[in-house]
């Protein structure tokens, strides 16, 4: 997968640099190219950001540097983000849905108070908000995208089943994980993760899924609860409708 971070302040991005995500760009799982959007800038003093027409506080990102550092790494197959508060909230499906989508993806960083309104009009397919509440720009909210997506993309976490078995891959929140000791402050492993049985470890970690999700999340479970009736009166339509033909 090919990405494309368009942002005033590249040095940030050197924080994909490590662990999984620097293995995956070394065996060329995930392309991630850095553009800084003053290399664009047509002003003499290179500068890319000016006071807000109509006043208020703080300085809006120029749109013509933007436009054209766009312009400069968009082809027919890119997906422009631009993230914002202002944007969808960001959730497990969208990442999913982005990591499959077979586009290359352009992601534009604001900074300051954001940038001009026309850029966005003109430019971005669709605005993207990692939460309610407000940063100093959209440079972290980048690196959590790729590294949401990355994870979809076969091979960079070796495991292939590490995504469908987490939290919110069936809105539903993770069961608790151990690993060795066996016993550590007194505390002990659950007894059924030692016995080998499959079918009960199975058994245990759905229900402590549903108990978990249920506590901490009733949001999610009442979502999971709809989209389960849904599919099941999705399915129960697709058997009249087989069942009326014959
Ligand atoms: N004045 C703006 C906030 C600007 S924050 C407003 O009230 O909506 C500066 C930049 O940080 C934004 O342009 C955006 O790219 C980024 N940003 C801030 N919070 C964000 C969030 N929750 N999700 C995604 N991007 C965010």
């Amino acid at each position: 997968m090919k990405i494309d971070i368009l942002t005033l302040f590249p040095e940030m991005f050197d924080a994909l640099n490590h662990s999984i995500l620097k293995r995956a760009q070394n065996n060329n799982l995930i392309d991630i190219s850095v553009h800084n959007i003053r290399d664009f800038s047509l002003d003499k003093n290179k500068r890319c950001d000016d006071y807000s027409y109509g006043g208020g506080a703080g300085m809006i990102m120029t749109p013509q540097p933007i436009f054209d550092a766009i312009k400069s790494v968009k082809t027919k197959k890119s997906y422009v983000v631009y993230f914002s508060p202002k944007g969808k909230i960001l959730t497990q499906k969208k990442v999913e849905s982005l990591a499959n989508c077979e586009k290359d993806l352009v992601l534009l960083c604001g900074h300051y108070e954001g940038i001009d309104e026309r850029v966005i009009s003109l430019c971005v397919d669709e605005e993207i908000s990692i939460g309610d509440y407000v940063l100093t720009g959209g440079e972290i909210p980048a690196m959590v995208l790729v590294d949401a997506v990355a994870r979809y993309i076969p091979n960079v976490l070796g495991n292939e089943n590490a995504t469908q078995m987490e939290s919110f891959s069936q809105n539903l929140l993770e069961y608790p994980q151990y690993t060795r000791p066996f016993e550590f402050e007194g505390e002990s492993v659950p007894q059924v993760l030692l016995d080998g049985n499959h079918k009960e470890v199975d058994k245990w970690r759905q229900e402590k899924m549903v108990e978990i999700t249920k506590k901490r999340r009733p949001d999610l479970f009442r979502k999971r609860k709809k989209e389960q009736e849904n599919s099941k009166k999705e399915n129960s339509k697709q058997e009249k409708n087989k069942n009326d033909k014959k």
